[in-house]
């Protein structure tokens, strides 16, 4: 098993869980954050605002990830989860943004998800380096995998090309060959894809 790297809208992929690159107050906002609620449907905004962590007041910490239903998505769960703001890399952004990778599939294994697919956490208008974070996704998703048995599909999704080769890249750095059998999908093939990423219950 590989972890895969595949081009297109996460909102679109039938995974168990998609993970949101969501702010503080998990309340939806811009990005990914606003399209994963636009596909997921009002619903999703009223189960984040039932969230028993989320009291009047209280925000949802840099790092943490909690769960909910993903309503109108082809997933099962939305995990949100607040990746770090970019300020120079002196305030703990790689631990924190390390954090949100790895609590994350801690919690996708808690709900018995067999496949999640993540976005590119922070490097939209959080502004983390492209390949600062690429390298992070990489080797968070690489330990997890070769230490975990679920989940085992591990998909990082790029939206844009630059993001995709940053992650080819840095998975190859990371040790990970890059060959024939790379399992990522092409952006063209979509339908393909989604079928391909299919759960089997
Ligand atoms: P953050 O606030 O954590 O930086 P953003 O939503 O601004 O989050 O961006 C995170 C990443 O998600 C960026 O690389 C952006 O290009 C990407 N992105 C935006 N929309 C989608 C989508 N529909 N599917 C997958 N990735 C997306």
């Amino acid at each position: 098993m590989k972890i895969e790297v595949w081009q297109g809208d996460i909102t679109t992929l039938a995974v168990d869980a998609i993970v949101n690159a969501a702010n503080e107050s998990l309340l939806g906002g811009g990005g990914v954050d606003g399209a994963i609620h636009r596909a997921a449907g009002p619903g999703l905004l009223q189960s984040c605002e039932q969230l028993p962590q989320l009291r009047p007041g209280v925000r949802c910490p840099t790092g943490e990830v909690v769960a909910t239903d993903a309503h109108e998505l082809p997933a099962r769960f939305v995990l949100h989860t607040v990746g770090p703001v970019w300020h120079d890399g002196q305030r703990d952004e790689s631990a924190l943004l390390a954090n949100c990778y790895w609590k994350s599939l801690q919690l996708a294994e808690k709900l018995g998800a067999r496949s999640i697919a993540f976005p590119a956490i922070s490097c939209g208008v959080y502004g983390y380096p492209l390949y600062r974070a690429a390298e992070i996704a990489a080797t968070e998703t690489l330990a997890w995998q070769r230490s975990h048995r679920e989940p085992r599909r591990i998909i990082l999704v790029a939206y844009n090309t630059a993001t995709f080769k940053a992650y080819q890249q840095a998975l190859s750095a990371a040790g990970q060959t890059l060959d024939d059998e790379s399992e990522a999908p092409r952006s063209s093939d979509r339908a393909i894809a989604a079928q391909s990423l299919m759960p089997a219950f």
